[in-house]
């Protein structure tokens, strides 16, 4: 819990407050614990990604997250299919060998509020219910989009989240007249590919309102067209062009045994078990300033991923990942890469406080749209340069055998203690 004593410029050690544990928030903890250690960031690929500086700097770090560890998001498809998968998918916080360091401390709550003048933040303890205050000297707004059940599990700790995604997997594996899945955009389609790979013997019928699966997406036809020839091919039944219009429980002993779907062609359709994959994702940033907020509630950042408002303090005000109002399909690749150049300008900054060096900022390029969808066996992908190209080849470099969790995992390096 950062400190809620004293005026923030007589702090020998800065104090900075990471909301969200998830793929920007870790990505910017680990970078800085590096910077702060005299090395290298951590994601340092290229000579321009080199950083000036390499003295030493206290720094305190509190990671504030409603959950009480990191979940590999993008591998929900997976950890909704497969209980192995979810016992591999959540990791408490205080268990992350990289995390285990005396200047950085989580806590399990909810930020309520942020007042960016007195740069103080008040939380609500998952635990206790409790309201507690602090104060930071520098923020990062990391807390993602706010999406619903089953596309992100609800739960807000580890034996939670296996028995919410144990009870899902049974769900899928005791449904005996098959599984719809409603919704044919990128979460759909995993989830149903997932389950038929899974499971094979099962039925899976995913239904899109839309002639095109992904048609919200702004992507190519080929992407779209190839991602439904993919999805075909795992065994997944796909009828496009029909909205559900009616859910009704067919009970037996006063207990829904299965799910009539009535679809608005007028055809019918059973099932054992129905998943909505139709998640209106909004930004979790309801505890800013509105003044701090576009119009639909992403955080308005410059390139250095700084607030890009009037409010107080705006430059030691900083947000990344999927809040964050910047261009390109929203992604995990991005979320981390913002969460690296945070750490880098933060770090920056504190030199200039600390020694008065001159600052070198780094500064977000445009991301464009870009996509890796994982179907059963293969990945469909698209990126501007290359175009839309699938197969095992590409399920093998994007996501792995586990939908990119060893990935991630190895990338940020959260298995790895650091030697202080
Ligand atoms: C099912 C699914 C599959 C996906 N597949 C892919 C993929 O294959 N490739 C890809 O690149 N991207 C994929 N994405 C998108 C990717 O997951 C996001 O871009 C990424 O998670 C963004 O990371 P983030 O750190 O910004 O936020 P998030 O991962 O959303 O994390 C936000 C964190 O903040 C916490 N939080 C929220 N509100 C508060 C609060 N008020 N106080 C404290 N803590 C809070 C949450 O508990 C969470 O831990 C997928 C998304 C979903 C839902």
């Amino acid at each position: 819990m950062p400190s809620n004593e004293g005026p923030h410029v007589l702090q020998a050690v800065p104090r900075v407050l990471v909301i969200g544990g998830s793929y920007s928030g870790l990505a910017a903890t680990v970078n800085l614990i590096d910077l702060c250690n005299g090395k290298q960031p951590r994601f340092t690929s290229t000579p321009s990604d080199v950083v000036s500086s390499k003295s030493k700097l206290p720094v305190d770090i509190t990671i504030v997250d409603e959950r009480d560890g990191y979940y590999h998001l993008i591998g929900n498809p997976l950890a909704f299919a497969s209980d192995d998968a979810a016992s591999k998918s959540w990791t408490r916080f205080q268990d992350i060998p990289a995390l285990k360091l005396p200047n950085v401390n989580f806590l399990q709550g909810s930020v309520a509020s942020i007042d960016c003048e007195n740069k103080a933040v008040s939380i609500v303890d998952t635990v206790t219910k409790q309201y507690r205050q602090g104060k930071y000297d520098y923020l990062l707004v990391a807390s993602g989009l706010r999406r619903t059940s089953p596309v992100v599990p609800q739960a807000l700790n580890r034996d939670q989240f296996l028995a919410e995604a144990k009870s899902h997997t049974k769900a899928v594996r005791d449904a005996k007249e098959g599984v719809v899945v409603i919704g044919g955009g990128a979460v759909g389609i995993e989830m149903a590919s997932e389950i038929k790979t899974i499971e094979p013997w099962q039925k899976v019928t995913l239904v899109h309102s839309r002639d095109k699966l992904l048609s919200a997406e702004p992507l190519p036809d080929d992407f779209k067209d190839r991602s439904l020839e993919t999805l075909r091919e795992t065994g997944v039944e796909v009828i496009l062009g029909q909205r559900v219009t009616e859910t009704t429980a067919v009970q037996s002993d006063g207990e829904p045994t299965s799910w009539n779907l009535t679809l608005s062609s007028g055809q019918h359709i059973t099932a054992g078990h129905v998943i909505a994959a139709i998640s209106r994702s909004t930004p979790t940033s309801s505890y800013l300033p509105p003044a701090a907020l576009d119009k639909d509630g992403y955080v308005k950042i410059d390139a250095s991923l700084r607030f890009n408002s009037d409010v107080p303090n705006a430059s030691s005000h900083f947000a990344a990942g999927d809040i964050a109002s910047w261009s390109g399909i929203k992604r995990c690749g991005g979320a981390m890469h913002m969460g690296h150049y945070c750490a880098i300008n933060i770090h920056q900054d504190m030199l200039k406080n600390r020694y008065g060096q001159i600052p070198t900022y780094k500064e977000l390029s445009f991301f464009p749209n870009i996509m890796g969808l994982a179907v059963g066996k293969k990945a469909v992908v698209f990126d501007s340069t290359n175009g839309t190209a699938s197969g095992e080849d590409q399920m093998a470099a994007y996501f792995g055998n586990d939908l990119a969790n060893s990935i991630c995992w190895n990338y940020m390096k959260l298995g790895q203690a650091v030697a202080v």
